[in-house]
């Protein structure tokens, strides 16, 4: 079994858009079979010679606010359960948001390895921003772009140290 990396975070931080950077040209495996909340899909990827699986959470919640937050808590759940190390993506066009720190809550409660990726650092001053995401209470964070592909590489060499 390689190990499993999961992507969590609010809808519309770009998880699904790091997902398919990440496994590339490879195809990702859909599994709805527990229903929309629980929605997820898979890819392989690698870096620095080290394979793992990547599961891509939460993509066709519904668009009401008490059901994306019931959802979120779900996924969040099972990344905690089934994963070596969650990435807890974040969106520094957006800033933090009250549903970013209910699942920095969640995550902080437990003990797997978690790397906050405040995403959407295409640029210099995106990237300085990212600090406003220290507030979660998380000890380090990784901007990245995952449209550019800025950040990126930081990111993966972190992360396959963690598996
Ligand atoms: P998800 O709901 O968390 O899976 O988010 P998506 O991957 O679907 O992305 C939501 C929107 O953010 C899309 O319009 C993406 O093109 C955009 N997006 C994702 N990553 C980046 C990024 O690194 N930079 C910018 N500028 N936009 C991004
Ligand atoms: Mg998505």
């Amino acid at each position: 079994m390689l190990p499993v990396v999961s992507i969590v975070g609010r809808p519309n931080v770009g998880k699904s858009t790091i997902f398919n950077r990440l496994i590339g040209s490879r195809k990702a495996i859909v599994d709805d079979e527990y229903g929309v909340t629980r929605d997820r899909h898979y890819g392989e990827s690698f870096w620095n010679g080290r394979r793992f699986n990547v599961i891509d959470t939460g993509g066709y919640l519904p668009d009401a606010t008490d059901v994306v937050v019931e959802g979120i808590r779900e996924q969040v759940h099972i990344a905690i359960a089934e994963s070596d190390v969650i990435l807890f993506v974040v969106d520094t066009e957006g800033g933090i948001t009250s549903l970013d720190k209910a699942v920095a809550e969640l995550l902080r409660k437990q003990d797997k390895p978690v790397l906050l990726v405040p995403n959407k650092a295409d640029n210099d001053e995106r990237t300085l921003n990212a600090t406003e995401f220290y507030e979660l209470g998380f000890e380090e964070l990784y901007p990245i772009s995952a449209v550019n592909g800025r950040g990126t590489g930081d990111l993966l060499d972190e992360l396959v140290s963690r598996l």
